[in-house]
Protein backbone atom coordinates (compact mmCIF):
# COMPACT_ATOMS: atom_id res chain seq x y z
CA UNK A 1 0.00 0.00 0.00
CA UNK A 2 1.43 3.66 -1.41
CA UNK A 3 1.89 6.34 2.06
CA UNK A 4 1.64 9.43 0.86
CA UNK A 5 3.25 12.09 2.48
CA UNK A 6 0.10 14.04 3.30
CA UNK A 7 -3.64 13.50 1.54
CA UNK A 8 -4.86 16.91 0.31
CA UNK A 9 -7.97 14.71 -1.90
CA UNK A 10 -8.56 12.56 1.01
CA UNK A 11 -9.05 15.88 3.70
CA UNK A 12 -11.33 17.76 1.01
CA UNK A 13 -13.82 14.10 0.55
CA UNK A 14 -14.26 14.25 4.21
CA UNK A 15 -14.92 18.02 4.29
CA UNK A 16 -16.75 18.02 0.91
CA UNK A 17 -20.20 18.85 1.79
CA UNK A 18 -19.57 22.38 3.65
CA UNK A 19 -16.12 23.26 1.57
CA UNK A 20 -18.81 22.55 -1.98
CA UNK A 21 -21.33 24.70 -0.03
CA UNK A 22 -18.40 27.46 1.03
CA UNK A 23 -17.22 28.09 -2.53
CA UNK A 24 -20.39 28.09 -3.71
CA UNK A 25 -21.49 31.30 -1.93
CA UNK A 26 -18.11 32.62 -2.75
CA UNK A 27 -19.08 32.22 -6.31
CA UNK A 28 -22.40 33.34 -5.79
CA UNK A 29 -22.03 36.42 -3.78
CA UNK A 30 -18.56 37.61 -6.26
CA UNK A 31 -16.43 38.10 -3.27
CA UNK A 32 -13.56 37.06 -4.89
CA UNK A 33 -10.73 39.45 -3.88
CA UNK A 34 -10.77 40.18 -0.20
CA UNK A 35 -14.50 40.45 1.42
CA UNK A 36 -16.69 39.05 3.58
CA UNK A 37 -15.50 35.68 4.18
CA UNK A 38 -11.91 36.49 4.55
CA UNK A 39 -13.44 39.38 6.92
CA UNK A 40 -14.36 36.51 8.83
CA UNK A 41 -12.22 34.34 8.38
CA UNK A 42 -9.46 36.93 10.15
CA UNK A 43 -11.79 37.37 13.10
CA UNK A 44 -11.80 33.78 13.89
CA UNK A 45 -8.43 33.23 13.21
CA UNK A 46 -7.77 36.19 15.47
CA UNK A 47 -9.63 34.79 17.97
CA UNK A 48 -8.25 31.32 17.50
CA UNK A 49 -5.10 32.60 18.30
CA UNK A 50 -6.15 35.15 21.11
CA UNK A 51 -5.24 38.18 19.28
CA UNK A 52 -6.74 41.50 18.75
CA UNK A 53 -6.04 41.42 14.86
CA UNK A 54 -5.71 39.54 11.75
CA UNK A 55 -5.12 40.36 8.28
CA UNK A 56 -5.52 38.04 5.92
CA UNK A 57 -2.40 38.12 3.54
CA UNK A 58 -1.92 35.89 -0.13
CA UNK A 59 1.14 34.31 1.44
CA UNK A 60 3.01 33.65 4.51
CA UNK A 61 6.22 35.39 2.43
CA UNK A 62 3.82 38.53 1.87
CA UNK A 63 3.06 38.12 5.96
CA UNK A 64 6.64 38.26 7.24
CA UNK A 65 7.87 40.91 4.38
CA UNK A 66 4.40 43.01 5.18
CA UNK A 67 5.28 42.80 9.08
CA UNK A 68 8.48 43.50 9.17
CA UNK A 69 7.85 46.27 6.21
CA UNK A 70 5.32 47.78 8.43
CA UNK A 71 7.78 48.16 11.74
CA UNK A 72 10.01 49.69 9.20
CA UNK A 73 13.00 47.81 8.72
CA UNK A 74 15.07 48.05 5.44
CA UNK A 75 18.42 48.87 4.46
CA UNK A 76 21.23 48.83 6.72
CA UNK A 77 18.87 47.03 9.21
CA UNK A 78 20.22 43.60 10.67
CA UNK A 79 17.33 40.71 11.31
CA UNK A 80 18.29 37.74 13.26
CA UNK A 81 17.15 34.33 12.06
CA UNK A 82 18.03 30.56 12.35
CA UNK A 83 19.62 29.22 9.68
CA UNK A 84 17.49 25.77 8.97
CA UNK A 85 14.50 26.98 8.12
CA UNK A 86 12.77 27.62 5.13
CA UNK A 87 13.97 30.74 2.90
CA UNK A 88 10.96 32.56 3.45
CA UNK A 89 11.80 33.67 6.68
CA UNK A 90 15.81 35.50 5.32
CA UNK A 91 13.95 36.20 2.20
CA UNK A 92 11.34 38.85 3.65
CA UNK A 93 14.42 40.61 5.18
CA UNK A 94 16.36 40.59 2.14
CA UNK A 95 13.38 41.82 0.12
CA UNK A 96 13.45 45.12 2.01
CA UNK A 97 16.72 45.55 1.85
CA UNK A 98 18.17 44.82 5.51
CA UNK A 99 20.11 41.78 6.23
CA UNK A 100 19.34 38.32 7.54
CA UNK A 101 21.94 36.95 10.62
CA UNK A 102 21.82 33.33 10.80
CA UNK A 103 22.26 31.64 13.98
CA UNK A 104 22.41 27.96 14.60
CA UNK A 105 20.07 25.77 16.19
CA UNK A 106 19.88 23.06 19.06
CA UNK A 107 20.75 19.94 18.30
CA UNK A 108 17.94 18.00 20.27
CA UNK A 109 15.27 20.21 19.18
CA UNK A 110 16.27 22.04 15.55
CA UNK A 111 14.90 24.94 17.45
CA UNK A 112 17.41 28.32 17.19
CA UNK A 113 19.72 28.04 19.87
CA UNK A 114 19.04 30.92 22.22
CA UNK A 115 22.58 30.91 23.86
CA UNK A 116 23.82 31.81 19.97
CA UNK A 117 21.86 34.99 19.81
CA UNK A 118 23.58 37.57 22.00
CA UNK A 119 26.98 37.33 20.26
CA UNK A 120 24.97 38.14 16.88
CA UNK A 121 23.06 41.19 18.15
CA UNK A 122 24.81 44.30 16.77
CA UNK A 123 24.53 48.18 16.63
CA UNK A 124 22.24 47.25 13.33
CA UNK A 125 20.12 44.28 15.28
CA UNK A 126 16.33 45.46 14.87
CA UNK A 127 14.65 42.12 14.91
CA UNK A 128 14.64 38.54 15.88
CA UNK A 129 12.67 35.79 13.66
CA UNK A 130 11.89 32.62 15.86
CA UNK A 131 10.36 29.81 13.83
CA UNK A 132 8.47 27.49 15.65
CA UNK A 133 10.11 24.58 13.57
CA UNK A 134 8.28 21.82 12.74
CA UNK A 135 5.16 23.29 14.87
CA UNK A 136 6.88 23.42 18.12
CA UNK A 137 7.29 26.59 19.37
CA UNK A 138 10.97 28.31 20.29
CA UNK A 139 12.51 29.38 23.37
CA UNK A 140 10.06 32.36 23.93
CA UNK A 141 10.77 33.64 27.30
CA UNK A 142 14.57 33.55 26.83
CA UNK A 143 14.43 35.37 23.33
CA UNK A 144 11.57 37.64 24.84
CA UNK A 145 14.46 38.47 27.25
CA UNK A 146 17.05 38.82 25.04
CA UNK A 147 15.14 41.42 22.95
CA UNK A 148 14.48 43.24 25.56
CA UNK A 149 18.38 43.64 26.97
CA UNK A 150 18.79 44.74 24.00
CA UNK A 151 15.84 46.63 22.56
CA UNK A 152 14.72 44.53 19.83
CA UNK A 153 11.28 43.30 18.20
CA UNK A 154 10.64 39.90 18.06
CA UNK A 155 8.96 38.60 15.15
CA UNK A 156 7.07 34.83 15.19
CA UNK A 157 7.01 32.74 11.80
CA UNK A 158 4.56 31.07 12.80
CA UNK A 159 4.23 28.97 9.58
CA UNK A 160 4.30 25.83 10.86
CA UNK A 161 2.88 26.36 13.93
CA UNK A 162 -0.87 27.13 13.99
CA UNK A 163 -2.63 26.29 17.57
CA UNK A 164 0.76 24.97 18.84
CA UNK A 165 1.04 26.26 22.68
CA UNK A 166 3.77 27.82 24.60
CA UNK A 167 3.25 27.93 28.47
CA UNK A 168 -0.92 27.67 27.30
CA UNK A 169 -0.84 30.41 25.01
CA UNK A 170 -0.97 30.31 21.93
CA UNK A 171 1.55 31.01 18.61
CA UNK A 172 0.92 33.98 17.47
CA UNK A 173 0.31 36.24 20.60
CA UNK A 174 3.30 36.13 22.01
CA UNK A 175 5.18 39.07 20.25
CA UNK A 176 5.01 42.01 18.55
CA UNK A 177 3.75 40.23 15.01
CA UNK A 178 3.20 36.71 13.97
CA UNK A 179 3.52 35.58 10.19
CA UNK A 180 1.31 32.37 9.13
CA UNK A 181 1.02 30.38 5.90
CA UNK A 182 -2.25 28.60 5.14
CA UNK A 183 -0.05 27.13 1.77
CA UNK A 184 -1.85 23.65 0.97
CA UNK A 185 0.48 21.61 3.29
CA UNK A 186 0.52 23.86 6.36
CA UNK A 187 -1.87 22.16 9.19
CA UNK A 188 -4.42 24.43 8.32
CA UNK A 189 -4.13 24.92 4.27
CA UNK A 190 -6.10 26.67 1.33
CA UNK A 191 -6.86 25.64 -1.35
CA UNK A 192 -3.96 27.41 -3.23
CA UNK A 193 -1.83 30.44 -1.88
CA UNK A 194 -2.59 32.43 1.60
CA UNK A 195 -1.36 33.71 4.60
CA UNK A 196 -2.01 36.02 7.38
CA UNK A 197 -0.65 38.26 10.25
CA UNK A 198 -1.78 38.19 13.78
CA UNK A 199 -0.50 41.12 15.66
CA UNK A 200 -2.16 43.24 19.36
CA UNK A 201 -1.04 46.09 17.58
CA UNK A 202 -3.74 48.38 16.12
CA UNK A 203 -1.46 50.96 14.42
CA UNK A 204 0.79 48.09 12.72
CA UNK A 205 -2.30 45.79 11.47
CA UNK A 206 -3.43 48.82 9.69
CA UNK A 207 -0.75 49.47 7.77
CA UNK A 208 -0.30 45.96 6.96
CA UNK A 209 -4.32 46.34 5.76
CA UNK A 210 -2.97 49.59 3.61
CA UNK A 211 0.47 47.76 2.35
CA UNK A 212 -1.85 44.19 1.40
CA UNK A 213 -3.88 47.20 -1.19
CA UNK A 214 -1.04 49.19 -3.05
CA UNK A 215 -0.74 51.08 0.22
CA UNK A 216 -4.40 52.51 0.13
CA UNK A 217 -6.12 54.75 2.23
CA UNK A 218 -9.26 54.58 0.51
CA UNK A 219 -10.41 53.27 -2.76
CA UNK A 220 -7.67 54.68 -5.07
CA UNK A 221 -6.38 57.15 -2.17
CA UNK A 222 -2.42 55.53 -2.14
CA UNK A 223 -0.96 56.96 1.10
CA UNK A 224 2.13 54.32 0.91
CA UNK A 225 3.57 52.24 -2.02
CA UNK A 226 2.68 48.93 -0.98
CA UNK A 227 1.93 45.80 -2.67
CA UNK A 228 -0.98 43.17 -4.22
CA UNK A 229 -1.64 40.63 -1.68
CA UNK A 230 -5.05 40.39 -0.25
CA UNK A 231 -6.32 37.07 0.61
CA UNK A 232 -8.55 35.22 -1.96
CA UNK A 233 -12.26 35.38 -1.12
CA UNK A 234 -12.18 31.36 -2.20
CA UNK A 235 -9.18 30.73 0.61
CA UNK A 236 -10.96 32.52 2.89
CA UNK A 237 -13.89 30.62 2.73
CA UNK A 238 -12.37 27.33 2.48
CA UNK A 239 -9.71 28.79 5.79
CA UNK A 240 -13.29 29.31 7.53
CA UNK A 241 -14.20 25.69 7.17
CA UNK A 242 -11.39 24.17 7.93
CA UNK A 243 -10.39 26.17 10.92
CA UNK A 244 -13.37 24.31 13.14
CA UNK A 245 -11.69 21.10 12.07
CA UNK A 246 -7.89 22.55 12.92
CA UNK A 247 -8.23 21.60 17.01
CA UNK A 248 -8.92 17.98 16.25
CA UNK A 249 -6.56 17.37 13.48
CA UNK A 250 -3.82 18.81 15.97
CA UNK A 251 -4.54 16.37 18.30
CA UNK A 252 -4.81 13.65 15.56
CA UNK A 253 -0.93 14.35 14.29
CA UNK A 254 0.08 14.27 18.11
CA UNK A 255 -1.07 11.11 18.67
CA UNK A 256 -0.10 9.48 15.12
CA UNK A 257 3.86 11.43 16.42
CA UNK A 258 3.28 9.09 19.88
CA UNK A 259 2.66 6.56 17.64
CA UNK A 260 5.63 6.71 15.65
CA UNK A 261 8.05 7.18 18.80
CA UNK A 262 6.60 4.05 20.21
CA UNK A 263 6.77 1.62 17.29
CA UNK A 264 10.68 3.40 16.31
CA UNK A 265 12.49 4.13 19.42
CA UNK A 266 14.94 1.64 19.58
CA UNK A 267 14.86 1.13 15.77
CA UNK A 268 18.47 0.93 14.62
CA UNK A 269 20.33 4.31 15.21
CA UNK A 270 16.84 6.32 15.45
CA UNK A 271 16.48 9.40 17.25
CA UNK A 272 13.73 11.88 17.06
CA UNK A 273 13.45 15.85 17.20
CA UNK A 274 12.60 16.46 20.60
CA UNK A 275 9.70 18.06 22.53
CA UNK A 276 10.88 20.52 24.90
CA UNK A 277 8.92 21.45 28.45
CA UNK A 278 6.25 23.80 28.80
CA UNK A 279 4.55 23.55 25.36
CA UNK A 280 2.32 21.74 22.67
CA UNK A 281 3.88 21.00 19.46
CA UNK A 282 1.33 20.49 16.72
CA UNK A 283 3.61 18.13 14.23
CA UNK A 284 3.39 20.01 11.37
CA UNK A 285 6.66 17.77 10.29
CA UNK A 286 7.28 14.54 12.13
CA UNK A 287 11.02 14.30 11.75
CA UNK A 288 13.47 11.19 12.50
CA UNK A 289 17.10 11.37 12.54
CA UNK A 290 19.21 8.76 11.21
CA UNK A 291 23.10 8.68 10.00
CA UNK A 292 21.26 6.36 7.29
CA UNK A 293 19.52 9.02 6.42
CA UNK A 294 20.15 8.43 2.17
CA UNK A 295 19.71 4.66 2.27
CA UNK A 296 16.62 4.63 4.35
CA UNK A 297 14.92 7.75 2.57
CA UNK A 298 15.73 5.41 -1.28
CA UNK A 299 14.48 2.05 0.80
CA UNK A 300 11.21 3.63 1.85
CA UNK A 301 10.68 4.95 -2.02
CA UNK A 302 10.88 1.83 -2.95
CA UNK A 303 8.40 0.56 -1.06
CA UNK A 304 6.02 3.59 -2.22
CA UNK A 305 6.54 5.86 0.92
CA UNK A 306 6.60 8.92 0.97
CA UNK A 307 9.49 11.22 2.49
CA UNK A 308 10.64 14.55 2.81
CA UNK A 309 13.90 16.50 3.99
CA UNK A 310 13.51 19.92 5.87
CA UNK A 311 15.48 21.23 4.74
CA UNK A 312 18.41 19.73 2.79
CA UNK A 313 20.25 22.67 2.59
CA UNK A 314 21.12 25.34 5.66
CA UNK A 315 20.81 29.14 3.98
CA UNK A 316 24.36 29.89 5.02
CA UNK A 317 24.92 26.93 1.50
CA UNK A 318 22.27 27.59 -0.62
CA UNK A 319 23.58 29.98 -4.05
CA UNK A 320 20.73 32.57 -3.28
CA UNK A 321 23.02 33.87 -0.08
CA UNK A 322 26.27 33.03 -2.23
CA UNK A 323 27.35 36.50 -1.56
CA UNK A 324 27.02 36.56 2.37
CA UNK A 325 30.80 34.60 1.72
CA UNK A 326 29.39 31.33 4.59
CA UNK A 327 31.52 28.39 4.05
CA UNK A 328 31.07 24.96 5.45
CA UNK A 329 31.35 24.62 8.68
CA UNK A 330 30.19 28.29 9.83
CA UNK A 331 26.92 26.30 11.15
CA UNK A 332 27.85 23.15 12.45
CA UNK A 333 24.90 21.68 13.95
CA UNK A 334 22.84 22.85 10.98
CA UNK A 335 24.67 21.52 8.99
CA UNK A 336 25.11 18.17 10.57
CA UNK A 337 21.43 17.86 11.55
CA UNK A 338 20.57 18.72 7.51
CA UNK A 339 22.63 15.18 7.20
CA UNK A 340 20.35 13.06 9.29
CA UNK A 341 16.87 14.17 9.32
CA UNK A 342 14.20 12.45 7.10
CA UNK A 343 10.47 13.84 7.45
CA UNK A 344 7.60 11.00 7.64
CA UNK A 345 4.40 10.82 6.22
CA UNK A 346 2.51 12.68 8.44
CA UNK A 347 -1.62 13.71 8.38
CA UNK A 348 -4.37 13.87 10.23
CA UNK A 349 -6.25 11.43 7.60
CA UNK A 350 -3.58 8.70 8.17
CA UNK A 351 -4.90 5.92 8.73
CA UNK A 352 -3.68 2.90 10.96
CA UNK A 353 -2.75 0.96 8.36
CA UNK A 354 -0.53 3.81 7.06
CA UNK A 355 1.51 4.26 9.94
CA UNK A 356 2.25 0.42 10.51
CA UNK A 357 3.19 -0.10 6.98
CA UNK A 358 5.84 2.96 7.33
CA UNK A 359 6.78 1.69 10.90
CA UNK A 360 7.59 -2.02 9.42
CA UNK A 361 8.97 -0.73 6.23
CA UNK A 362 11.87 0.79 8.80
CA UNK A 363 11.97 -1.73 11.10
CA UNK A 364 12.28 -3.79 8.17
CA UNK A 365 15.35 -1.23 6.81
CA UNK A 366 17.24 -1.48 10.03
C1 LIG B 1 5.62 27.73 4.60
C2 LIG B 1 6.57 28.58 5.31
C3 LIG B 1 6.77 29.93 4.99
C4 LIG B 1 6.19 30.61 3.77
O1 LIG B 1 4.86 30.49 3.56
P1 LIG B 1 4.25 30.63 2.08
O2 LIG B 1 2.78 30.71 2.35
O3 LIG B 1 4.63 29.42 1.32
O4 LIG B 1 4.77 31.87 1.47
C5 LIG B 1 7.62 30.68 5.78
N1 LIG B 1 8.29 30.13 6.81
C6 LIG B 1 8.15 28.84 7.14
C7 LIG B 1 8.91 28.31 8.31
C8 LIG B 1 7.31 28.01 6.40
O5 LIG B 1 7.21 26.71 6.71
Amino acid sequence: MPVPFLDLPGQYQNLKQEIDAALQSVISRGAFAGGPFVEEFEKKFADFCGVQHCIGLHSGTAALTLLLQAYDIGPRDEVIVPVNTFIATAEAVSILGASPIFVDCEESSGLIDVSKIEAKVSQKTKAIIPVHLYGQPADMEEILNIAKRHNLLVFEDACQAHGALYKSKSMGSLTHGAAFSFYPGKNLGAFGEAGAVTTNDPTIAHTICMLREHGQSSKYHHDLVGWNERMDGIQGAVLLVKLTHLKAWNEKRRSIAARYKKELLGVGDIRFITEKPDRTPIYHLLVLRTAKRDALQEYLKKHDIQTGIHYPVPLHLTKAYAHLSYKKGDFPIAEHLTQEILSLPMFPEMKEEQIEEVCTAIKNFF
